[in-house]
């Protein structure tokens, strides 16, 4: 998996991290696999895959991963022994466990992509991001459907959502912006068990060349400059 992330990917760490990031279905995609012809029919089929190109920092990044055992456990805040068994529960876990410890929250936050905390729902980086600045605001609470969330945590969920449409039209400057999630394994969710908003930027052209031909995306921001970024973005608007 290491540099070949593929359909049926995401997450943020380690074991998850075949799980945790999704399977979101954007228009483009099925534009762009009309337009590959058969190599799209033997990746929708699973005989090809398509890929990444990860820069250096990123290849380091799914080394680590690989080697962890607890999912969405980043390296550094590997002291939190505990393991829920989800992704998003773990990364909250651990990075709790970690500024109960003495780590400063920025260092704990930034070290799980962890960007901004509600009351009942939080804004995370995707650790294998579509676009730049692809966020994704979710609940605390380990629920699987948008009907089961209560009231106030449904609420939520969206007044963040307007939130992270302001930080990224701020921060990214977009020519449009998905926002999505998909419910079940079926609907191609990779963390089925956690409901996720996912919300990215878009630009004409970011489906360019290199996806078209290659079946590989290149992303101009690492991930620590683009937590820095949206930590001071939402940070700027409350
Ligand atoms: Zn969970």
């Amino acid at each position: 998996m290491r540099g070949r992330v593929g359909w049926h990917d995401p997450g943020l760490t380690g074991s998850g991290a075949r799980r945790a990031v999704d399977n979101v279905v954007y228009p483009e995609r099925g534009d762009s696999r009309a337009r590959t012809g058969l190599r799209s029919i033997l990746i929708a089929n699973g005989i090809a895959r398509m890929d990444h190109l990860w820069t250096p920092w990123r290849f380091a990044y799914v080394t680590a991963a690989d080697e962890a055992v607890r999912a969405g456990v980043p390296a550094s805040l590997a002291a939190w022994p505990g393991d829920s068994g989800c992704v998003f529960c773990n990364l909250v876990a651990s990075i709790d466990y970690a500024i109960e410890h003495g780590m400063s929250a920025d260092e704990a936050e930034a070290a799980g992509g962890l960007v901004k905390r509600a009351k009942h729902c939080y804004i995370c980086l995707n650790a294998f991001p579509y676009t730049s600045g692809h966020v994704m605001v979710l609940p605390y609470a380990h629920l699987d459907r948008l009907a089961a969330l209560p009231r106030e945590t449904a609420h939520e969920m969206v007044d963040l959502a307007q939130l992270t449409e302001r930080a990224l039209e701020k921060l990214y400057r977009p020519h449009g912006l998905n926002f999505g999630m998909n419910l079940g394994r079926a609907a191609g969710a990779g963390v089925a068990g956690h409901l996720h908003l996912h919300a990215l930027p878009r630009w004409a052209g970011d489906t360019n060349f290199m996806t078209t031909i290659a079946e590989t995306r290149v992303l101009p921001e690492d991930l620590p400059t683009t937590w820095r970024r949206l930590r001071e973005t939402f940070a700027e608007l409350g």
